[in-house]
Order: C-alpha cells, then structure tokens, then sequence
C-alpha cells in the first residue's frame, strides 16, 4: 500500500537551489518542506551504489534524526558509450570547485578515445531517483529517466552541470539552451521533459493529495 505524505516533510538536502525548487513543487499540495540544513541535521555519506540507494540513504537518515517523514533524491548523467559513466559520480567528476565545463570536457575526451564521434554513438540519460521514508521505515521510492544524446561544444548557459551538452530526443536544443519551465516545467504549463519533473509527476500519483 502506497502512503500519503501529509503535514510536514523534511527536504534532506543542505543545496538550497533543490531545496527551492522542491518547496515550490510540494506547496501546492499543502506539504510544509523545512530542510534538513535548517534542522542541523548531519549529511549521512552516499556510499550506495545505485541512484536509489543513495536517495534512501539520504531520506532515511533525515527521517530518523528528525522523526518525520523525509525526502531525498539523486540524480546524474549515464552515457552509454562510457558503462554508464559518469552515473552516481556525476557531481564528483566536477571536483571541489563544481567545475562543470571540466567534467563535460573528461566525458567529450573519453567519448573520443571510444571512437564516440557519430550521435548514434553518443547516447545518453539523466536519472532522478526520488525517496520518502518515514520514522517507522516505510519508504515510498520512484524514479525515471529523460533519454537524449550529448552534443560538442556545448550549447546554451541555462540550467546546471551537464545541461549544456544534452540534448534531450525530439528536441534541436539542449538543456542549456532551455529554460526551466521548458526543461522541468510541469504540465500543463512545461513539457515535463526533465528527468526530474517526470518523477516527481511518478511520486505525487502515489504520495500527494491533489488540491
Ligand atoms: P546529486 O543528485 O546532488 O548527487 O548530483 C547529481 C549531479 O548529476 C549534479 O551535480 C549534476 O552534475 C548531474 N545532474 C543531475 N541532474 C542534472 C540535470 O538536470 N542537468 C544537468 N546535470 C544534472
């Protein structure tokens, strides 16, 4: 049986940009998101091995120390020419500096020891996993994937990370060259395109009364 969030959720993120952007998904649902930066509660370390693993590592600590229900999510970019590199590192692959032009350009670089040159060759997809765990262990997870390939240069200085070499299928523009209510937008406003948006739209069918 699916559970329903209801009154407060805890945000288990210390980034204040997803945790905006999360309260600004979860308001009108009549969710209260306080964050677990704002609670002084501790960054348990990713150690998991699959997007999922990490979401709930992250959500199920919030949901302990806080003693309510906690959201987590995690996300990155699977090339399919690199076995699926960079994946669960992909933050990582931009070092301590965040430096987002050097991690496109290692995942150009090896595309081009692979011989990637052709867009046939130079599939890849982001992945969002998301997590809700509550104090008495129950735990709602779902996640879901914005298929496109990687372009060179990259195009475009909207959005984050690898956005700018991603160009989602159907699609003549890149993430980067979007804007958020075209990449995330929810319907009926956006295109629900993002990887993101798309399971959020997955956990609200199970976890959100509608308003
Ligand atoms: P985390 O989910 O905070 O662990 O970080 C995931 C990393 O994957 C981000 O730092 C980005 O590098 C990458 N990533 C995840 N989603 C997106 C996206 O929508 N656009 C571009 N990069 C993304």
């Amino acid at each position: 049986m699916h559970r329903r969030i209801k009154g407060r959720l805890v945000i288990a993120t210390h980034n204040s940009g997803k945790l905006a952007e999360m309260r600004e998904l979860l308001a009108p649902h009549g969710i209260e998101a306080v964050s677990a930066g704002e609670l002084g509660l501790d960054e348990p370390d990713e150690v998991g091995t699959t997007f999922v693993a990490n979401a709930r590592i992250k959500a199920v600590a919030a949901a302990k120390a806080a003693k309510l229900p906690a959201f987590a999510d995690d996300s990155g970019l699977v090339v399919d020419a690199l076995d699926g590199a960079p994946g669960i590192y992909s933050a990582r692959w931009a070092g301590p500096n965040k430096d987002f032009n050097a991690a496109m350009a290692r995942v150009e670089r090896l595309l081009q020891e692979r011989g990637a040159t052709a867009p046939d060759k130079r599939a890849a997809h982001f992945v969002s996993a998301l997590c809700v765990a509550w104090p008495d262990d129950h735990l709602e997870e779902v996640e879901a994937r914005a298929d496109g390939t990687l372009v060179w240069p990259p195009r475009g200085a909207a959005g984050f990370g690898y956005d700018p070499m991603f160009q989602p299928d159907g699609h003549a523009r890149t993430f980067g060259e979007m804007t958020s209510i075209e990449k995330h937008g929810m319907p009926p406003l956006g295109l629900g395109l993002s990887h993101r948006a798309r399971a959020f739209v997955k956990l609200a069918e199970i976890c959100l009364d509608r308003r």
